[in-house]
């Protein structure tokens, strides 16, 4: 019979998985002995120097490059004689995949007062450890308050809950089935999607008599590849600070919905009409759709900015990063033009506005003559961001409302003439 890694970093990661699988079974070992290696070997290994950085043998991430090097060799070497693991040579093999999976049993679960709703089945158990890390950066107004947010949330049950769609089944209970069709609609366009693509959360919400309530879904495999000290660990934070915010927005993203198409929010109606006919999705809901996800880039970009911000507030304390000024470089990230510059790039973004906000033909056909029509539109809806929600404080709200009509007023002169990014921005 053959073993299998138990540790949750080790399983349901493809080749990687293997290859680690195939050491403890005995059938090859890292590196190979034939000298040869593929990509899978890479992903792999890099998996092995995670580890090893986590443990303590190797010094930084930046040894999580994919080379298995000397330096990997040695951090082997002395995690196998630290174990007695002999011959303590920079190879890993049976005894050593054997080892690193012991050292990272499943997960101890710290949900603080998440905890609750995971005995309710409400929240998964890992999705209550990621609320609980961000609840750990209070002071980090971003980032905790993402948490405090869902805390409040899920207590007066407006927020349903937040699972993996392969435990969506455990929060229709919570539901009523007239709306179950829903859970099974963000399953669907979950697993439509793609591992490195997307979309890897779902925000959706449904309408009781007086109440819009909603949940958030997960794709498994984005979840379950998510560890401590992993990039995707910080885009699994990122991600429900930003599914959290269409779920902030949920009344207002109705209402816009609702707004007839009028001049005041579009600058060209006969194109908004036919764009319509064309293609039988809403020019409304391209509008409701492009200021939404500003929005929730938004939150999760401020939330991205204070997770970087306290990692290097930790390596100052360390004595890693001996320029504090770095910092403040950091912290006043904020000049006047970059949001307006990302918005821009955001509505051009690349071959397929279709998939980020739904273009349904409207915003690809400004880009055409005359010039500044597309400008202007991306301005009067980048403008509408303003009335919504990102932050319980309202000093923050008005910080943001502040930066979008700073930038609004920087960007507009030039919306007449140009569709390019406006000049003098930064
Ligand atoms: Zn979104």
């Amino acid at each position: 019979m053959s073993l299998s890694m138990s540790s949750p970093r080790f399983v349901g990661r493809g080749g990687s998985t293997t290859t680690l699988e195939n050491c403890l079974n005995g059938v090859r070992t890292m590196p190979p002995m034939n000298g040869q290696e593929n990509e899978t070997d890479k992903e792999a290994v890099k998996m092995v120097q995670q580890a090893l950085v986590d443990l303590g043998y190797l010094p930084t991430y930046d040894e999580v490059d994919g080379e298995f090097g000397p330096k990997t060799s040695k951090a082997i070497s002395r995690f196998k004689l630290d174990r007695k693991l002999l011959p303590a040579d920079g190879v890993v093999g049976k005894k050593t995949s054997e080892a690193l999976d012991a050292e990272f049993p499943t997960r101890p679960t710290n949900s603080g007062p998440f905890a609750t709703f995971v005995t309710d089945k409400r929240l998964d158990d890992d999705i209550a450890d990621l609320l609980n890390e961000l609840r750990g950066f209070m002071f980090l107004t971003w980032a905790g308050q993402t948490a405090d947010f869902a805390l409040h949330e899920l207590n007066n049950k407006n927020l349903v809950g937040i699972v993996r769609a392969a435990n969506a089944q455990k929060i229709k209970d919570q539901i009523n089935p007239q709306h179950h069709s829903k859970v099974d609609n963000a399953i669907s366009m979950l697993l439509a999607g793609n591992p490195s693509t997307g979309p890897f959360a779902v925000a959706t919400s449904f309408e009781q008599p007086n109440w819009i309530r909603g949940f958030i879904l997960f794709r498994d495999d984005f979840l379950n590849l998510s560890t401590p000290g992993d990039e995707r660990h910080i885009r699994t934070l990122l991600a429900l600070a930003h599914e959290l915010t269409h779920f902030r927005n949920r009344v207002l993203s109705r209402d816009l919905l609702s707004e007839p198409i009028t001049a005041d929010n579009y600058v060209d109606l006969a194109l908004a009409d036919n764009a319509f006919l064309a293609s039988g999705v809403r020019t409304e809901s391209v509008r409701k759709n492009f200021i939404e996800e500003i929005s929730c880039r938004h939150v999760s970009w401020r939330v991205h900015q204070d997770l970087v911000i306290a990692h290097a507030e930790q390596q100052i304390v360390a004595g890693v990063i001996v320029r504090p000024h770095a910092l403040d470089e950091l912290k006043s990230n904020l000049t006047v033009g970059r949001l307006f510059r990302a918005v821009l790039q955001f509505a051009e973004d690349g071959a397929n506005p279709i998939q980020i906000y739904g273009d349904n033909g409207y915003m690809s056909a400004l880009l055409g003559p005359p010039p500044g029509n597309f400008n202007r539109q991306v301005g009067l809806w980048f403008k509408s961001v303003e009335r919504l929600l990102f932050h319980d404080d309202p000093t923050k709200k008005n910080e943001v409302r502040d930066l979008i009509n700073n930038e609004f007023a920087a960007a507009q002169p030039q919306f007449a003439t140009s569709n390019a990014i406006p000049t003098g921005m930064i």
